[in-house]
């Protein structure tokens, strides 16, 4: 079973769920040689061009072109040891942040500014928050006071809404929001659809 989940940081081609169906087949990537389990070193890249030694990663190697195949608990073993040594919060500890914050994987994007679908792709694991962000992250960890008023300022949801959908009356109510506690003069200023400024001078 070849679940092919290579990822930009950690290049293992290949991850197995179960290794034991692995031992002494031919090498998926060659078709030359058998598989041989072996423990040893595995290097990781990390981007820069800087590579990472991370020692005893159980692995199944080809020694005629040198794939080598990870099962799923060895990939994890690489994926954390890459993240405790770029300081990077591994998807769990992402989860975990966001779960003590009691949203979703949408909110926890916007309130953060990030694209929609950003944070779900840490917790999967398939992108990594940078290092700063991973910083910014802890912060919030540590005082959830300051992510509630992160949260209240809806600045993410408001930029959207301004560039998004801007309708007549989307657009006055962003530029004059204390006309929002009064739907009625709203409803008749939207129905002119012209200089939304001049008309509110007018209504005073
Ligand atoms: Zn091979």
């Amino acid at each position: 079973m070849r679940t092919n989940t290579k990822t930009a940081d950690v290049d293992c081609a290949y991850r197995f769920e179960n290794m034991s169906d692995l031992a002494n087949t031919t090498c998926p990537a060659c078709g030359e040689a058998t598989l041989q389990t072996v423990k040893r070193d595995y290097i990781a890249p990390i981007g820069d061009g800087q590579k990472l030694r991370i020692p005893n990663i159980e692995m199944e190697v080809c020694d005629k072109c040198g794939e080598e195949i990870l099962s799923l608990e060895a990939a994890r073993e690489v994926d954390s040891a890459i993240a405790e040594y770029t300081d990077r919060l591994n998807p769990d500890e992402l989860t975990a942040v966001r779960e003590n914050f009691g949203v979703d994987k949408t909110e926890m994007s916007e309130v953060l500014g990030l694209g929609g679908k950003t944070y779900l792709r840490w917790e999967q694991g398939n992108q990594y928050p940078s290092r700063s962000m991973g910083y910014y992250l802890r912060v919030l960890r540590e005082f959830p006071e300051a992510f509630a008023w992160l949260r209240s300022r809806g600045w993410r949801g408001r930029n959207r809404v301004a560039t998004a959908e801007r309708t007549p009356l989307v657009e006055m109510q962003h530029r004059f929001p204390a006309l929002a506690s009064d739907p009625s003069r709203l409803n008749a200023l939207a129905t002119t659809r012209c200089n939304f400024a001049l008309i509110l001078f007018a209504k005073k």
